[in-house]
């Protein structure tokens, strides 16, 4: 029963919530349009009080009526800025159900002429195709190579940071390339269209995204976005905090141990990426972030273990409580809880990596039932209910043939509301969509893959970009990890 209430949970959430997005924008536009009727009306109302002998005030009446047409104007040349927006990003249904929510739009050409563009460019895209839809991920990016990349020879962290991440640099130009090739983000979930039976199973399809002909559809995930404590001191972001206007940023502790807050990883770099070119994310699209719980999520320390200090307590855990003496379990879970909400308003979404990162293949039954349920205490009532689980070690419950329905760590994983499984893969695109679920494999663009590439070795990237073009100057030969 609780299954299938999290089942229909889910759908009506995700449909929910961006029929929330454009009711606000809705609500918005009405709100503004009331407020400076009544701010007008009080105006007015005021003026009359004082000038109800003056027969200047009638000779005033026309300005007033003309102020008010201009009021009406400017507010129709920000529905219309917004339209354009939405309609930027291909969904052309709501940014015609934003002009339509103007009061008599029919009488104004510029909202009419609009709708008829809108609708225009509508039947000009084409369905992609999603069974050949692409997912590349990333990691924490490297905000100071010099840190990262030090000591290639003795530093084993050093080297798996050369080997595993990105830096924001080539970040940067993968984004603007990828954008430049006609690349579009897509959300994972975008790929297959699911339906709920009337036993509260899922069912699943080829999902219909349509794309103007040449666009291309990329989905993209980051993986391990706790801010491990082992990242400390290599130059990446310490975590992941809210600006002023409430929106996700990166706390980041330079070199001279000063703390600044700005786009220092994915997070914010993309989100800033696609407010300026809103053609490059179908329908607001952004990425899914699979988090492990170990060391907390996002950068703040929500797991219990910290609280309750067991005897194994991995020492880097252990120094860390000792630096900070006035750790608050509550805390630290609401503050991740406010970033992660933040977060999903931006169109991001989480995924479960295993709590403890672990290789589901080669784990028992019962290792993966225990870390399931650490996951869902201790991760899931931070960042909700998700049915997306992306391997951690990029290790897949068997090879590419469809799943056997009686492998029983598929059927338990099923059993928890997952629905979605995406491994590692080097080849262009890999998609399974089968009635009961939908698999994608995911391609590593880090150091490794990069270096690999530059130097001929492999070539599975020239799809997406050029990767001499891209490849960080600071970033050393990557050498296989001994
Ligand atoms: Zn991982």
């Amino acid at each position: 029963m609780e299954e299938k209430r999290n089942y229909k949970r889910r759908r009506k959430r995700q449909q929910r919530e961006r029929q929330i997005k454009i009711a606000c924008m809705i609500l918005v536009v009405l709100a503004v349009i009331g407020t400076s009727l009544i701010i007008k009306s009080c105006t007015t109302g005021k003026k009359e009080n004082t000038k109800n002998t003056n027969t200047v005030e009638t000779a005033a009446n026309p300005k007033k009526k003309e102020d008010n047409t201009k009021e009406k104007e400017n507010q129709r040349q920000q529905l219309l800025a917004q339209a354009n927006q939405i309609a930027a990003g291909y969904d052309y249904d709501s940014a015609v159900a934003l002009l339509q929510s103007y009061d008599g739009y029919e009488n104004y050409t510029e909202l009419t002429d609009a709708i008829a563009s809108y609708n225009e460019q509508k039947a000009a895209c084409v369905p992609i195709n999603v069974e050949e839809v692409t997912h590349i991920f990333y990691h924490s990016l490297v905000v100071d190579p010099d840190r990262a990349f030090a000591n290639q020879d003795s530093d084993h962290q050093a080297k798996g940071n050369n080997q595993w991440m990105t830096t924001i640099d080539e970040f940067n130009k993968i984004t603007q390339a990828m954008y430049d090739e006609g690349y579009v983000l897509v959300n994972l979930h975008d790929i297959a269209q699911e339906t709920v039976d009337e036993n509260g199973a899922v069912h699943f399809s080829p999902g219909t995204i349509l794309l103007p002909p040449g666009k291309k559809a990329y989905v993209l995930s980051i993986d391990d976005l706790s801010y491990y404590h082992c990242y400390e001191n290599y130059g990446f972001a310490s975590k992941i905090v809210l600006d002023e206007n409430g929106k996700p940023k990166c706390e980041y502790i330079q070199a001279d141990g000063t703390t600044v807050v700005g786009d220092y990883d994915v997070v914010p770099l993309l989100d800033k990426f696609m407010e300026e070119h809103p053609d490059g994310a179908y329908h607001g699209a952004r990425g899914t972030i699979a988090l492990t719980g170990y060391n907390g999520i996002l950068g703040y320390r929500t797991d219990i273990s910290y609280q309750t200090r067991p005897a194994d307590l991995y020492k880097d855990k252990v120094k860390w409580l000792e630096n900070h003496p006035e750790f608050n379990l509550d805390q630290e879970r609401s503050e991740a809880k406010k970033v992660a909400d933040a977060m999903k308003a931006e169109g991001w979404s989480f995924a479960s990596h295993t709590w403890g990162h672990l290789k589901v293949a080669s784990i028992s039954l019962e290792q993966l039932q225990a870390d399931t349920t650490r996951w869902k205490e201790n991760v899931e009532p931070l960042v909700g209910n998700t049915d997306v689980i992306i391997f951690a070690h990029g290790e897949d419950l068997g090879d590419w043939n469809d799943y056997d329905q009686n492998n029983p760590k598929f059927q338990y994983l099923k059993s928890q509301g997952y629905n979605f499984f995406c491994n590692v893969d080097s080849r262009e695109y890999g998609v399974q969509i089968r009635d009961n679920y939908v698999r994608q494999t995911r391609r590593n663009i880090d150091g490794y893959r990069l270096y690999q590439n530059v130097i001929g070795k492999e070539n599975n990237l020239s799809d997406l970009f050029n990767a001499a073009d891209i490849i960080d100057s600071k970033r050393p030969p990557v050498l296989p990890l001994g």
